[in-house]
């Protein structure tokens, strides 16, 4: 589901299945509609592509709070995970569109307001995703040796504010809060040979730091069962086959799921089969000495939930985490996991959270459901709020992969170009578009970073690389990025 391949597959799939629409639009071919997207990840990519294509006169500007594009693709996904970075290659298509334009280093709500945008575009695209995480409210949870995975990622991933994070990586056992694919891609980067990781484009201060980390073992912990584990079999399969490691898995965790894997869901189905046969199966063959030999492992832990974070002697840092011990009511969907009084103590000198990824607003004008942490919406359409739309993790939340968020910003370029078609949204009237927010922006004294200044950073980074056998060395300082922009 992740691989480059599949996604053009997708894509292509996708665009071939449209022809109407184009055919519906193009008697209005000479209104021009300007659209502002908010964000530069895939949501607001694939929305532009999309309103591009598909909409003639359409301009589409590209507003994004860093100086460099491309949002989770670039921070979030794996740097062992090239091949899923691949999708830059069609947003920087998209980017050297003529009609489409990208403002790097601008945050809207802070250096342009929502009502500034709405004034200079017919249409607004918000597609900002989501920047901050459900955090963990235990007591402890400020110790040294804690972090969200979000912020760990940001980390290795060369985020300029989560740059000087500095982890604790001096203790042998780290626990990770999570069952979902980001908690496997963090373990995943804790426990790689250091070999593997220097051709990537990670971090050098990350690089440097797990070179000498003393993480062997990574448990990864989970409020429920093997049934409801968010992670898919790819990124397991790659647990399992991790060189230098084994896989701890509690064969008791597993007993008796057989007979309930025959009804489960295809996908669902071989995931499980695959944990049992790990669990469960003595390992034959060259396995055999593989296990014997590696010196790290991993775990999963089921059905308990984080009840504090114990601290060292001196009660500065992690010393270890008490789990409360879960138990199941009810079966299938509607189970429910509910404390019991027994606890479980382990030892551990890093917690990293990954209890997921959290929106949050950025303007006060527009709707924001905290409890959702999404912006209320019909099929992209922002809700009592006419000209405004959104797509991606800010309109559904934060789950799925970049394949969800092209689909989600397919749906929500087709809702803007049916508000066209309809006069719902009015393209009568002309607006300024980035020449009126570029004059707003330098009179406040913000530089903007424009794509073809974004590629002499990327040039830098490459060749910066280059010198150190990796794809990229990342820039991990904005005034830095600024700086290379400016040459
Ligand atoms: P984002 O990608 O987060 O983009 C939002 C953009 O908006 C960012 O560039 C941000 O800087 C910008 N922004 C924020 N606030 C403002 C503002 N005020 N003004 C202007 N701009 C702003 N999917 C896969 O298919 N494969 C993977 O391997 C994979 N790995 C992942 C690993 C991690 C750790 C995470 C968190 C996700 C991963 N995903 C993966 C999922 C994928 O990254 C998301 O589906 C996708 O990035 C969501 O796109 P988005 O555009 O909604 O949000």
């Amino acid at each position: 589901m992740r691989t480059a391949g599949m996604l053009a597959a997708v894509v292509a799939r996708h665009t071939a299945a449209r022809p109407c629409r184009v055919q519906g639009l193009s008697s209005r071919a000479d209104t021009q509609l300007k659209v502002c997207v908010v964000g530069s990840g895939p949501a607001g990519f694939y929305t532009a592509q999309h309103l591009l294509k598909y909409y003639e006169s359409s301009v589409v500007d590209i507003y994004e709070k860093l100086p460099v594009p491309f949002g989770l693709v670039r921070f979030g996904v794996a740097p062992d995970h090239p091949e899923v970075k691949n999708v830059i290659n069609a947003f920087t298509q998209t980017a050297h569109h003529d009609r489409c334009s990208f403002y790097g280093n601008v945050t809207v709500g802070k250096d342009v307001s929502i009502e500034e945008l709405k004034q200079a575009y017919h249409a607004l695209v918000l597609t900002y995703g989501a920047e901050a995480n459900r955090t963990l409210d235990i007591p402890g949870k400020n110790l040294l040796g804690v972090y969200s995975a979000r912020t760990f990622v940001g980390w290795y991933n060369g985020l300029p504010e989560n740059k000087d994070l500095n982890p604790e990586l001096s203790s042998e056992t780290a626990v990770i809060l999570g069952h979902g694919n980001v908690a496997l891609d963090v373990a995943r980067i804790l426990l790689s040979p250091i070999d593997v990781l220097k051709k990537t484009d990670i971090a050098g201060h990350a690089l440097e730091a797990i070179a000498t980390s003393k993480v062997k073992r990574v448990l990864l912990v989970g409020r429920r069962g093997p049934l409801q584990v968010a992670f898919t079999i790819k990124e397991l399969r790659e647990m399992i086959n991790l060189p230098d490691t084994r896989p701890l898995l509690n064969p008791s965790d597993f007993m008796g799921l057989k007979q309930a894997v025959k009804d489960l869901p295809r996908p669902r189905k071989r995931l499980t089969e695959l944990m049992i046969k790990t669990a469960l199966e003595k390992p034959s063959g060259k396995e055999v000495e593989r296990q014997a030999a590696a010196t790290k492992e991993w775990g999963l832990r089921f059905l308990r939930s984080p009840l504090e974070i114990i601290p060292s002697n001196d009660g500065k840092r992690v010393a270890g985490i008490r789990l409360s011990v879960n138990k199941v009511e009810g079966l299938g969907e509607s189970a429910k996991f509910v404390q019991t009084e027994d606890v479980e103590d382990l030892e551990c000198g890093l917690v990293l959270s990954s209890i997921g990824y959290k929106s949050y607003p950025i303007d006060p004008s527009v709707p924001f459901d905290h409890r959702l942490g999404i912006i209320p919406n019909n099929l992209g359409r922002v809700l009592h709020a006419s000209g405004l739309y959104c797509s991606g993790w800010v309109k559904r939340g934060p789950t799925g992969v970049i394949v969800t968020t092209m689909h989600d910003g397919f749906e929500t370029a087709e809702t803007v170009l049916g508000d066209v078609r309809s006069g719902l949204l009015d393209v009568s009237a002309s607006k300024g578009g980035s020449k009126v927010i570029e004059a707003l922006l330098k009179q406040r004294g913000i530089r903007p970073v424009t794509f073809s200044e974004w590629e002499k950073i990327d040039n830098v980074e490459v060749a910066r690389g280059e010198q150190a056998g990796k794809p990229r060395e990342k820039l991990l300082d904005v005034q830095q990025m600024i700086e290379v922009a400016s040459q």
